[in-house]
């Protein structure tokens, strides 16, 4: 089950809560310190983003469609042409990597930035278009 961060803005007293996603939907908590709702803060965590099966216990989706299993969820998302942030991991992992590469002076787009300026330079003859 997911915990959620709430941090006390006043003493800066942190209190977590674990409970299930669709508890935390139905009843969002509001937890209160120095006589005021606390905030709900993110702390970069290990683990962050990986979700078991128990977050989903008792899921449903805003039309009320079970997603109470991760394979439940999926088949919702495709068939309504959502998505999750964990769709982006190999993205992710791929603009670090060239990240990687520019650091290091190496600019995996940079022969095709060029080519693409000399074709809109109409410089044909310099780079021969591809297919003609
Ligand atoms: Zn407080």
């Amino acid at each position: 089950m997911p915990t959620y961060t709430f941090r006390c803005d006043s003493c800066e007293r942190v209190q977590e809560l674990v409970m299930p996603i669709s508890r935390y939907c139905s009843e969002p908590p509001r937890p209160q310190c120095c006589e005021r709702a606390m905030q709900r803060v993110f702390l970069a965590a290990p683990g962050l983003g990986v979700i078991s099966e128990a977050h989903y216990e008792g899921l449903r989706a805003s039309d009320g469609t079970d997603i109470s299993s991760r394979a439940k969820h999926r088949a919702y998302m495709r068939e309504h042409n959502l998505t999750t942030i964990d769709d982006f991991t190999e993205t992710w992992k791929r603009a670090a990597r060239q990240r990687a590469l520019r650091m290091q002076g190496i600019d995996v787009e940079r022969p095709r930035d060029i080519a693409q300026a000399i074709d809109k330079l109409g410089g044909e003859d310099v780079a021969p278009r591809e297919g003609s």
